[in-house]
């Protein structure tokens, strides 16, 4: 038996998580690959999940956490030792990150002391990385890390001109600034908190906006001031950056923190070839999946990424999870699961 939050939705009463230390194996789901869970970490998908919002969990009782960080415990018989994990092999002992492919939504998650997947899934840890700098990364800085992978497509630092970043205290605003400062671009946050100004300095911002100046109707074409965008925000935030953006700009679109419409008019594209390019962490192809987090282990500036992070037991998940969906978490969380 091993620990691991449970969400429990009833058909007739709202969804509730509960840290359960009685979990047996049957609950863990198939797959061909068992892993000793070290960490993982609260993401806002995680918010809602542990709040009993809809929308994650897609089963009547599932164990949670979209993110998991350990090491393989088990692979199949009758391949002795070994398995497939994509095109490299996976053994007893390999230390491993998993993130998306339904964990902790419709796949028993990482927020458990053990996890089942499959091998396909797993991600080897990179060289330079621990696994607890990993979970802080999580699935918050990988999909950081997929933005500035297409936003490089089209724009070099040494162009020039401002990437904005919205949601900028959050933990997918606060990788993206430091990896994108950290290869050079000159950085503009956006934020709704002023206490938090300082922070993202010290995260290599060189700008800090009020989110207000976003967050309302505008008009469809704007004075242009983003060479890109990282948006983690969506809504009528994500319109004006749209409205904003400079002639051939990159706009990666990751979140909904404001909200999922997008009130735009298609100006920016005609008039300005501005792309808006959709970001998804969930099914990322395995190859992209591996190169994301190479350049994590290679750019992000690991002194930066400690100081951004902020840890807690499982026995603490729960009330950051209330706290991330407030609006009141900085950073990221990790999860220690052992
Ligand atoms: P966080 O809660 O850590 O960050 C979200 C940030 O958004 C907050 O810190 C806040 O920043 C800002 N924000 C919150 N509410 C509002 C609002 N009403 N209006 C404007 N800004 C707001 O979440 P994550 O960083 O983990 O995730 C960010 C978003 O990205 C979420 O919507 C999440 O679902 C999505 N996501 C998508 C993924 C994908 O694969 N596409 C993967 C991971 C996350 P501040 O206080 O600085 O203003």
């Amino acid at each position: 038996m091993f620990r691991a939050i449970v969400v429990t939705r009833p058909s007739d009463a709202p969804a509730t998580a509960t840290l359960e230390s009685g979990v047996t194996d049957s609950a863990l789901g198939e797959g061909d690959v068992e892993i000793d869970v070290e960490f993982s970490s609260i993401n806002y998908k995680d918010g809602m999940a542990l709040t009993g919002r809809p929308g994650v969990i897609k089963a009547e009782s599932l164990i949670a956490g979209i993110d998991l960080v350990g090491v393989v415990s088990s692979v199949p018989e009758p391949v002795e030792g070994s398995a497939s994990a994509g095109s490299a092999t996976v053994s007893v002992g390999d230390r491993v990150i998993v993130t998306g492919f339904g964990l902790g939504e419709n796949h028993p998650g990482g927020l458990s002391e053990r996890a089942r997947v499959k091998s396909e899934w797993l991600v080897p840890l990179p060289d330079g990385l621990s696994l607890r700098r990993a979970a802080a990364i999580g699935t918050a800085g990988f999909t950081a890390m997929l933005a500035v992978l297409a936003i490089e497509k089209s724009l070099t630092p040494a162009d020039g001109g401002e990437v904005l970043v919205t949601g900028a205290s959050g933990g997918v605003g606060s990788i993206a600034i430091a990896l994108l400062a950290g290869l050079g671009y000159s950085v503009t946050a956006s934020t709704g908190r002023a206490a938090e100004h300082d922070y993202l300095r010290s995260l290599g911002a060189t700008t800090v906006i009020d989110r207000a100046e976003l967050g309302g109707p505008g008009k469809p074409l704007q004075s242009q001031r983003w060479a890109g965008a990282v948006d983690s925000v969506g809504s009528h935030t994500l319109a004006n950056v749209l409205a904003q953006a400079n002639y051939g700009a990159t706009v990666a679109t990751c979140g909904l923190a404001q909200g999922p419409d997008l009130p735009a008019t298609v100006m920016p594209f005609i008039l300005r070839g501005v792309s808006l390019v959709g970001i998804n962490s969930v099914y990322c192809p395995l190859p992209l999946r591996t190169e994301a987090w190479r350049r994590l282990a290679l750019d992000l500036d690991l002194d930066l990424l400690d100081s951004l992070t902020t840890s807690v037991g499982l026995d603490g998940a729960i009330d950051v999870a209330h706290a991330i969906i407030d609006g009141t978490v900085r950073g990221r969380t990790v999860v220690e699961v052992r």
